[in-house]
């Protein structure tokens, strides 16, 4: 391609509105431009790398027996009612104005649709059914650019299958093939366990780059390579020893008191014998949690226990029911004095497991009690991993300290199981006639975040560095002397014949540009190699070529750089 005549509009500077080095580049390099919030045109060379990403995730979508679909974004609200998901994601589907049409954000619905009216035995079993489409989500705060847009590419696939070891099956198809993916696109990642969420459903892992632009935060372990997202991570933090003996609860005068951290120097004692209460309501019901000293409840971990709906509690609900303030609460006789058929739930932090001899409040403002023994005083509903892991706990696998990082989602695959088919009818005759539900996986990659996430993790001051599988051309052509018909003359010859290798070859045939100017433009650009055809070297006949990523210089003859070149993008 001649960038004399090709629409490549790079920018010196950087654009103010863009904070991410990916977000940035894309702008500088004429690859995107922003047409609203979260919304972006792709201008041909960012196009050119969109199709080379899809080509790779085809390849590997359909060497695990994917069969491609395109289904429509428009799809009937009543679709998406049907799974309650109108509701579910709320804000985030985009409603049309005048018909009863939604813009699809995923296609669990449509995909449960087509089943349901066609797979009705275990012989039609199992299918990977896939697309790369565009997906509509109204995030209510896009940004980085095109790695959180309202308006994206995602291929998207769901596998269908007749039996729970055939949803293993599927998914470790997937697994395999997003890691053949993302190593083909060059991405150093790595997989974490996460919560299904919203989604509903089993087993769910992400796909990750660590990365200061992530809003994913996760935990890894540089050591065994145990790696999960916050919101499930667990550690091997040590557990407070249980004394031998369980002393006398006692009421103690704490005026003023509210937070932990008070209550320690107020008391002067070790933060593990303090339990520090929290309150959340689900429906009517509250529920009183409690974490050992300044341990952080992860309201994740909390959801899995008591589902999607509980929350915290507003103080007035509070005042109601125990007559203290929240710095007060306590879990011992905090339901004696609550009103007939009204009582807390008292779920505690494993780290609190058999501890003894703690101190909490005293469900009176200004005082707490001491020498609580959970296993003696209180009656607890259950025991569960709560607490959010801090950075340079053990790991729980081999006990080295743990980092946290933040984090970019490039996938995700879950285990969905039986949901979808049960509220959409679509069901199945297994081999003994009886009627089962299909049961479904699902999985995403975000084509534009393979870009931006490859660009986050390469490129220095000077711009964008493509590796070879990515990279929207091969070679970047540089004519020094458009003035100087040798050297015109060369450089003509040498595009034609890349051209003829079939070397992608950008060819940089301006002539009302300094060549200071090109080199940079070819730098910004970042495309693998840059060949430099120049008066001084034309005139031995050899041309000059760098590599963008080392910066390293070399002169080759003439007559086999077209070789050259070739040997450098296979090897
Ligand atoms: P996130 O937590 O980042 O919002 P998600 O969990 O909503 O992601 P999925 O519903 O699992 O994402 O979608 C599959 C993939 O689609 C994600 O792994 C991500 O790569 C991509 N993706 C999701 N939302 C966006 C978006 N708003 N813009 C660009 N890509 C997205
Ligand atoms: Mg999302």
């Amino acid at each position: 391609m001649r960038l004399s005549n090709s629409f490549i509009p790079t920018l010196k500077e950087i654009p103010s509105d863009a904070y991410i080095p990916s977000h940035q580049l894309m702008l500088r390099a004429g690859m995107i431009r922003p047409l609203g919030a979260g919304v972006y045109s792709f201008l041909p060379l960012g196009y050119r790398l969109v199709k080379k990403i899809i080509e790779i995730i085809r390849d590997e979508m359909d060497a695990i027996g994917g069969q491609e679909f395109h289904l429509p974004a428009l799809n009937p609200l009543e679709l998406w009612e049907e799974t309650g998901r109108a509701k579910d994601f709320g804000d985030v589907l985009f409603h049309i104005k005048n018909r009863p049409l939604v813009l699809a954000p995923t296609h669990e619905e449509v995909i449960g649709y087509i089943a349901s009216n066609h797979i009705k035995s275990y012989r039609d079993l199992p299918q990977i059914w896939y697309q790369i489409q565009t997906k509509f989500r109204n995030e209510p705060r896009p940004r980085s650019g095109v790695i959180r847009g309202r308006q994206f590419l995602m291929k998207d696939s769901y596998s269908l299958d007749a039996t729970w070891e055939g949803l293993d099956r599927s998914y470790e198809l997937h697994a395999e093939a997003y890691k053949k993916i993302f190593t083909r696109c060059g991405l150093r990642f790595f997989v974490v366990g996460a919560s299904s969420g919203a989604m509903g459903g089993s087993a769910s892992q992400e796909f990750m780059i660590e990365s200061q632009s992530g809003e994913d935060t996760c935990v890894r372990c540089d050591n065994c390579g145990y790696a999960a997202n916050l919101e499930v991570a667990q550690s091997n933090v040590a557990k407070p020893q249980r004394d031998g003996q369980s002393n006398k609860l006692k009421e103690i005068y704490t005026p003023n008191v509210r937070t932990i951290d008070e209550l320690k120097s107020f008391l002067n004692v070790d933060e593990r014998l303090l339990a520090k209460s929290l309150i959340y309501m689900k429906d009517k019901t509250p529920i009183l949690i409690l974490m050992m000293g300044n341990d952080q409840l992860n309201e994740s971990k909390l959801q899995a226990v008591l589902g999607a709906d509980v929350r915290p509690s507003v103080p007035e609900e509070l005042k109601g029911l125990t007559g203290a303030d929240a710095g007060s609460i306590g879990p011992v006789g905090l339901n004696d004095q609550l009103p007939e058929g009204t009582r807390f739930k008292i779920i505690v932090d494993k780290r609190l497991e058999g501890a003894n001899n703690l101190i909490s409040g005293a469900n009176k403002n200004d005082y707490h009690i001491t020498n609580i023994d959970l296993q003696r005083d209180v009656k607890v509903d259950g025991y569960y991993d709560l607490r959010i892991v801090q950075a340079g706990e053990p790991c729980p696998s081999c006990g080295k300290p743990l980092r946290i990082v933040n984090a970019i989602e490039l996938g995700h695959i879950f285990k969905l199981g039986t949901k979808y088919a049960e509220s959409l009818d679509a069901y199945f005759l297994d081999e003994d006639g009886k009627e089962q539900p299909i049961i479904m996986g699902s999985y995403g990659i975000g084509v534009e975040r393979i870009m931006a996430c490859h660009i986050e993790q390469s490129h220095d001051k000077h711009g964008i560095i493509w590796n070879k599988a990515l990279a929207p051309f091969h070679v970047h052509l540089i004519l020094l002397n458009a003035n100087n018909e040798k050297v015109v003359s060369t450089a003509e010859h040498l595009y034609e014949k890349f051209q003829e290798a079939l070397i992608d070859v950008l060819y940089d045939d301006r002539d009302d540009v300094s060549p200071g100017f090109k080199f940079k433009d070819a730098d910004l650009l970042g495309m693998p190699l840059q060949v430099i055809v120049g008066k001084k070297n034309v005139d031995s006949g050899k041309v000059e070529v760098k590599e963008r990523e080392t910066g390293k210089r070399k002169l080759v003859e003439l007559g086999k750089i077209v070789h050259y070149v070739e040997q450098y993008i296979e090897s």
